[in-house]
């Protein structure tokens, strides 16, 4: 039995605005967290990107918010960048509208004549980075006085971005009686201590580690020459689709912009030195798939999401393994799978085995010619005690990842002159067990054998496997299913290369 937002305590006339727009099912952060903010509670989320935080927060909200007087908003919403506030704006408009009520968002880089007369007019749910907060509370268009449910959105990173002394200024001017809500990917050091000054009594709750993002993505780490790395991005969009790109610098992320664009791949670039127009612009543009890549800093595409992101290419290797993980968090959102790709020069190779290690992943350095489909990918695992996807953990199967399973029936079975053949079929969706491709071949031939190759700790599915057949069945079994679709995906299949 799943709950639904009515059992946490949503009124109805949310949960039919949410019903619109297909989210029916809470995620674990709005489970844990919606029923404790409706009672009143202050509450202490640690979340990474894209476990749902905006509703975490914005539904109890939603439910209490009260009519603000102009200039006066009743709830604050405090986010880091610019376009994180966008979003949460945006996410919220058509839920504040089912309840009557008007949430609007204020950020820098852009003019002051809509902010100003959007207060004005009064703004009830108030979304706000620090710094043009500030500068709107000092020219009078804002008073925080009637602000009495407060939320702290990506804490973490507003202390990394020197935001914490324009925060704790801001909190300061809230209302004495505030519900405070803080989230955040970390809980301790600037953020235990914001927790401790600004809440009272907070109910914590952890709803995932940050190393559950892009769990469902396949990691590749290709060795290339420092000037082949435009080319197979270019390569790499072509066959993926819809991509991220990150690159360490903004001079970076415009050259290759323009390169790609040269090479007939449309991308835009995204990134602080832009003006928020400009940003806003390029996140539209990829969004709506008029630019089939999006190449961004690391500050600039933090905790942005687009929905079916096929791809994150790490044109610049990340600095550590928590920018790692929170790029590659940018693809297989939401159940969804993804490819992430890592580029990696002789010269930076060490330092990324290094990062490997730090997020328990052991793929190998390969070649790109290879390609995708190599087998060379490789899943990041959950630790224990980390959320798992119920539909997963029920599904996982404890395989080994030598040799293929023999069957007990294998001696009754002819088999053909020319000896077993070795089938290599790769792009499996990830629900494939020894036993679908075993009937899959057997419509061909005699199946001798059929594994799924998987993670020998973890048992789950690294998406490649190998069949043997005899080989003359084995080639009528390249031809029918190479290229063919299973589960969405298009099949690779070919004669496996021999064993070393
Ligand atoms: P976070 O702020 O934690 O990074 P978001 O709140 O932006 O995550 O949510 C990530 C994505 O998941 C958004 O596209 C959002 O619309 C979607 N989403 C959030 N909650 C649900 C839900 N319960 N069911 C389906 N989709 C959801
Ligand atoms: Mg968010």
């Amino acid at each position: 039995m799943t709950t639904t937002f009515a059992q946490l305590g949503v009124p109805s006339q949310i949960t039919d605005a949410l019903t619109e727009k297909g989210i029916v099912e809470p995620f674990p952060v709005q489970a844990a967290a919606i029923p404790d903010a409706l009672a009143g509670r202050d509450v202490c989320g640690k979340a990474p990107t894209g476990s749902g935080k905006t509703l975490a927060f914005g539904l109890p909200i939603l439910a209490k918010v009260q009519k603000a007087r102009p200039g006066r908003p009743r709830a604050l919403v405090l986010a880091p960048t610019r376009e994180l506030a966008e979003q949460i704006s945006k996410e919220l408009a058509p839920l504040a509208r089912s309840v009557g009520r008007f949430v609007f968002a204020v950020y820098g880089g852009v003019g002051y004549g809509g902010q100003i007369s959007a207060m004005r007019k009064g703004v009830d749910i108030l979304v706000a980075t620090p710094g043009r907060l500030e500068d709107l509370i000092e020219q009078g268009i804002v008073d925080l006085s009637d602000a009495d449910l407060v939320v702290l959105d990506e804490a973490d990173r507003m202390a990394d971005m020197g935001f914490m002394p324009s925060v704790m200024r801001l909190l300061d001017q809230t209302s004495t009686k505030r519900q405070t809500l803080l989230f955040s990917a970390t809980l301790d050091g600037d953020i235990a201590k914001l927790s401790k000054r600004y809440q009272s009594n907070p109910v914590r709750h952890e709803a995932a580690s940050v190393e559950t993002d892009g769990l469902d993505a396949v990691h590749h780490f290709w060795l290339v020459q420092h000037h082949d790395r435009t080319k197979h991005t270019a390569d790499l969009i072509s066959e993926s689709g819809k991509s991220i790109v990150f690159t360490r610098t903004r001079r970076g992320a415009d050259r290759l912009a323009k390169q790609l664009g040269k090479l007939g791949v449309s991308a835009v670039a995204m990134h602080g030195g832009r003006s928020q127009n400009q940003r806003l612009r390029a996140l539209d543009a990829f969004a709506s798939g008029k630019a089939r890549a999006l190449i961004a800093t690391d500050v600039a595409a933090r905790g942005i999401h687009v929905d079916d992101v096929a791809a994150v290419i790490h044109f610049d290797p990340a600095g550590d393994h928590k920018d790692y993980l929170h790029r590659s968090g940018r693809t297989a959102r939401a159940g969804a799978t993804g490819t992430v790709v890592t580029l990696v020069t002789h010269e930076q190779k060490r330092d990324v085995l290094k990062m490997q290690r730090a997020i328990d992943i052991d793929a190998p350095l390969a070649s790109p010619d290879l390609g995708l489909l190599s087998g060379s990918g490789h899943r990041i695992e959950p630790s224990p005690g980390k959320r798992i996807d119920e539909r997963r953990t029920s599904d996982r199967r404890r395989r080994t990842n030598r040799e293929p399973r023999r069957h007990a029936d294998r001696q009754d079975r002819p088999i053909g002159e020319s000896g077993t053949q070795r089938v290599y079929v790769a792009n499996l969706p990830w629900k494939t067990t020894d036993g679908d491709l075993h009937s899959m071949f057997s419509r061909y031939g005699v199946v001798e054998g059929a594994a799924v190759v998987t993670n020998r700790k973890t048992g789950r599915s690294k998406g490649f496997g190998f069949v043997e057949m005899p080989a003359a069945h084995a080639s009528e079994a390249i031809k029918a299913l190479n290229g063919s679709s299973l589960g969405g995906r298009d099949l690779l299949v070919k004669v496996a290369r021999p064993r070393n």
